[in-house]
């Protein structure tokens, strides 16, 4: 996605060679245009999966999966990294390895939210070593839930995370795929290269 792709280079902060600061328009500020945008580009691409509701992950992935939430006429439904004193019965939850920050959370969502009669697209900002979005899809399968795909904002391509969930057939779309941060320079991958 090109004004994704732009607003990377113009805005993006190369931290190492592995990680990427874009707290200016999704980790920390938001741009609720290019939020838009994002969203209307995942509801194009899984507009034939039949999706009933969207999962993330708090914070981070909720502004674009409730753009994209918006147009498919459908509810999101964030994981929780910390119990809250609402949050306390029938819950489904997983652990999750966080690759910036270095710590295991347990997500957790309550199991009013999805059932076996969902199909849900899993919606997150980065996508890395994969960790996040295993754990969402084993909350998936506690639930009974089908899932549609995967949708990701950014995708860092020399990690690991996109060909292992490729591999296991799921649809995974990144409006954005990195394919290096060498020497503080981000080189993205062409279009349709996967
Ligand atoms: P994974 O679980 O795929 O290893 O990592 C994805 C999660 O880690 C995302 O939810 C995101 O919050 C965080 N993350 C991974 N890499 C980066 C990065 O380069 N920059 C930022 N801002 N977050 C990242």
């Amino acid at each position: 996605m090109k004004s994704l792709e732009s607003k990377i280079l113009n805005e993006g902060k190369v931290l190492s060679e592995t990680v990427l600061k874009v707290d200016s328009f999704l980790n920390h500020q938001i741009d609720p245009k290019l939020m838009r945008q994002i969203g209307e580009e995942f509801a194009a691409r899984f507009a034939d999966a039949g999706v009933t509701k969207i999962l993330t992950l708090e914070s981070s992935g909720i502004a674009p999966s409730v753009m994209a939430g918006l147009t498919m006429n459908v509810p999101v439904v964030f994981a929780r990294k910390r119990k809250s004193l609402t949050l306390i019965n029938d819950l489904y939850s997983a652990e999750v390895h966080s690759f910036t920050k270095k710590e295991t959370n347990e997500i957790s969502i309550s199991s009013e939210y999805i059932n076996q009669n969902d199909v849900v697209l899993v919606i997150d900002d980065f996508l890395a070593n994969g960790q996040a979005v295993l754990g969402l899809m084993d909350i998936l399968k506690q639930a009974g839930a089908s899932l549609a795909g995967v949708g990701i904002v950014i995708e860092k391509g020399f990690q690991d995370g996109g060909k292992m969930i490729r591999e296991k057939g799921i649809q995974v779309e990144s409006l954005a795929i990195i394919d290096s941060l060498a020497e503080g320079n981000v080189t993205f991958r062409k279009e349709g290269a996967l």
